[in-house]
């Protein structure tokens, strides 16, 4: 059985730990590794690591460090398969949503080597009398990221080579689930040629977590997860005085029109909805069916989600794959039974799905539950699952106040032919990210990307232009160069200047 250890210092080791974590192949249900779950001592041990290597990577010449970010990007780039496998293989995804999500990383990576044009900083000559003004931003020193199982290259792509870029190092503390493939990242960031400490690994579960929300020498602290856990992160981080950005859960609505493509809207939606077997924080998973789109609507969704191919990640003619546990398939599985003794309209059942070949994977089909109300659990809670609900709205402006209702507010999106309502609509709703006629509206890395209300906790967004202002802090200089060969006279004044 393969022991996954931690990256700490620029190689593998196992430190102090001993407890371990299972590493479970979802389509075959089999333990295929285990990880070894950090002891504060090992995550000391990353972040005086760290704190070492930022004391001469913060020297480091801007061009040198868009050198190494060029040719980390290479190196993904030529390892996108390789990545996609490992992802697919630990998280069940198929291969070619699991090459998605190398390739949305590695769109970070490309934004992070212009950092030279993205650190320039701002100067005001003449702001008195031979007084000049200038400001520009400065690195804060060792950096954590704490990530979910769910895209384990992606999420921690939108952390680590913004932070060094800007020149920090960083301690990623991946999902426990799926450890891997952040260990590739390790060896092709050496490769690149990143001096050793700069970027480090540990692996671990709330001992690793709470280890890095209270040292000392952690300046920072970003996090993707649940919306209960970034909390508990926002709030014990920043009691420790750390600048924390924590993006959480999501309940992310899609309002059909009835002027929308109905066709076109179904095929997205199914792809939102069940694209990863659910397990994205941008799923659609509540559709709000306007006026006459209800059951014309339900009615397609009804014939795509029969039509999806369930079976496992790395086959290629899977559509969808397996859930990370059988602890998730049978969480999500109680849902569609409460759903349906709520009174829901069962359309879609996915419970009891076999696949043939693997008996005992983690399989959970698609299922589509309509006539879904505001207060069904089924509605209120993020499943993360294969689970499409449907609830029914008589206008625009009530499935807006529907949307706004729900305490989280990370994505949304709205299928219609008319400009006028899709744009009351991206005025009005409460939502950080808003597609229109685009189901799962993830901002390009050069914009910022993260939710409002419960879906994000701190105040800024990841990566893009808010990435580079939440990963340094900016100095504002006043200079003055007096020379008395040309007169200037000296005198004491006490007023404020
Ligand atoms: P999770 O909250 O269970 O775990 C996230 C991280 O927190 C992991 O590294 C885990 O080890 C750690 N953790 C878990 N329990 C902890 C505890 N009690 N104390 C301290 N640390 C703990 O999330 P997950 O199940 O891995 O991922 C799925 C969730 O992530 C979903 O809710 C999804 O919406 C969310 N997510 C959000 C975004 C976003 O951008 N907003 C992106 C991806 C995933």
């Amino acid at each position: 059985m393969t022991t996954i250890e931690h990256w700490i210092g620029g190689g593998t080791t196992a430190g102090a730990s001993t407890r371990r974590g299972a590493v479970w192949d979802p389509a075959t249900g089999r333990r295929q590794a285990e990880v070894l779950l950090a002891e504060p001592s090992d995550v000391d041990a990353a972040v005086r690591s760290a704190a070492k290597a930022f004391e001469s990577w913060r020297e480091v010449s801007l061009s040198r460090r868009a050198r190494i970010m060029f040719a980390f990007r290479e190196l993904v780039h030529r390892n996108v398969d390789r990545l996609a496998r490992i992802v697919s293989e630990e998280h069940g995804k198929v291969l070619s949503d699991a090459k998605g999500e190398v390739v949305r990383g590695l769109e970070v990576v490309e934004f992070a080597c212009g950092i030279p044009q993205l650190l320039k900083g701002e100067f005001s000559e003449q702001v008195s009398t031979d007084v000049d003004a200038y400001a520009f931003r400065q690195p804060l020193g060792v950096c954590a990221g704490i990530t979910p199982f769910n895209f384990p290259v992606m999420v921690p792509m939108w952390m680590h080579p913004m932070a060094i870029a800007t020149g920090n190092t960083f301690v990623l503390k991946p999902s426990e689930r799926d450890p891997s493939a952040s260990m590739l990242v390790a060896e092709l960031y050496a490769e690149a040629g990143l001096p050793d400490g700069v970027f480090n690994v540990v692996h671990g579960d709330k001992t690793a977590v709470d280890a890095l929300l209270d040292h000392e020498d952690v300046a920072a602290v970003s996090f993707v997860g649940s919306t209960p856990i970034a909390r508990y992160v926002h709030g014990r981080a920043s009691a420790s005085g750390k600048r924390v950005q924590a993006l959480g859960g999501a309940k992310n609505h899609a309002v059909v029109l009835p002027d929308a493509d109905l066709d076109f809207a179904a095929d997205h939606l199914t792809a939102a909805g069940y694209g990863s077997a659910g397990q994205r924080c941008m799923a659609i998973s509540a559709v709000v069916a306007v006026g006459a789109a209800g059951d014309a609507l339900v009615e397609r969704l009804r014939d795509r989600a029969r039509a999806i191919r369930v079976g496992a990640g790395t086959d290629p003619d899977s559509e969808m794959g397996p859930v990370i546990t059988a602890d998730a398939r049978d969480r999500i599985v109680g849902y569609v039974d409460r759903g349906e003794r709520a009174g829901a309209d069962l359309v879609v059942d996915g419970r009891g799905l076999t696949v043939p070949g693997h008996a005992d994977g983690f399989f959970v089909g698609p299922s589509l539950l309509d006539h879904v109300g505001t207060g069904m659990d089924v509605y209120t809670d993020e499943i993360f699952g294969p689970v499409l609900v449907v609830l029914r709205a008589g206008s625009l402006d009530e499935a807006i106040d529907l949307v706004n209702a729900n305490p989280y507010g990370n994505g949304t999106a709205i299928f219609t032919s008319s400009g006028h309502a899709a744009q009351r609509f991206q005025r009005r709703v409460t939502v950080g990210m808003v597609g229109i006629n685009v189901p799962i509206p993830v901002p390009m890395a050069f914009y910022s990307f993260g939710g409002w209300k419960d879906s994000l906790f701190g105040d800024t967004h990841i990566h893009g232009a808010e990435g580079v202002r939440f990963y340094t802090r900016a100095k504002a200089v006043t200079s003055r160069w007096p020379d008395a060969a040309y007169g200037e006279h000296h005198r004491t004044h006490l007023h404020f200047p």
